[in-house]
């Protein structure tokens, strides 16, 4: 498989009409902070459905109330989301409803708005993560200067293995993202068009932080 192919299948793009229909709602500019929230965790969870699709299963007896069955059950340790801060909160709200015992990690790390890049302020993830796998969350992936760096540095815990889940992409931050992490697939609703000169995804959504929170 030559390198093209192999970062095309590490990107899967969930296609589903519910996540293209909330994703549209999400892109408008008159949705405002309520809306844009509520459908930002409509989407993580049906994100959240997707990413976990391969989960492995083991089976048990159980005894429905007319015979004794060997029924499937998620096996192993729970799934560990890491949170990007502080726009990933947005996506973690929606998955942990779909993964409530999942155990959460978070990672403080900004974008310097002169070099557009990765600056860290606050790193915690749960013990134990190589026993986990790690599904790391942050709705754009844009310059992907902020995923590769919090993927490096949990790739120093050794985690079992790692996904990355955003709400949107760039195509320059796929490629960036896979130039440095070809081993973590990406699950998005959506590929855009491309970066501006400040590092925005177009079309886009906007500041998904400021229309999460209400800070602009
Ligand atoms: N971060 C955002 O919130 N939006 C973009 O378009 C790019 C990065």
């Amino acid at each position: 498989m030559d390198g093209q192919a192999e970062q095309a299948k590490q990107v899967t793009i969930v296609d589903h009409p519910l996540v293209q229909h909330k994703l549209t709602l999400m892109r408008s500019k008159e949705t405002n902070t309520a809306t844009f929230r509520a459908l930002a965790r409509e989407v993580s969870m049906l994100l959240a459905y997707e990413v976990t699709r391969d989960l492995p299963l083991t089976h048990r007896e159980i005894e429905t109330p007319l015979e004794t069955f060997a029924a499937p059950l998620l096996d192993g340790k729970k799934v560990v989301l890491v949170g990007i801060l502080r726009a990933g909160i947005g996506i973690l709200d929606g998955m942990l409803e779909i993964l409530p015992s999942a155990r959460v990690g978070h990672i403080g790390l900004y974008r310097d708005a002169e070099t557009l890049e990765a600056v860290e302020y606050y790193f915690k993830l749960p013990p134990d993560i190589g026993e986990r796998e790690l599904i790391v969350v942050d709705p754009m992936l844009a310059t992907a200067n902020t995923a590769v760096a919090a993927v490096d540095r949990i790739k120093e815990r050794g985690p079992k293995a790692i996904k990355f889940v955003c709400i949107l992409a760039a195509p320059e931050g796929v490629k960036h993202f896979h130039d440095h992490h070809p081993d973590v697939p990406i699950f998005t609703a959506a590929v855009d068009r491309c970066l501006n000169d400040h590092g925005y995804i177009l079309p886009g959504l906007g500041d998904a932080g400021d229309r999460l929170f209400g800070t602009r």
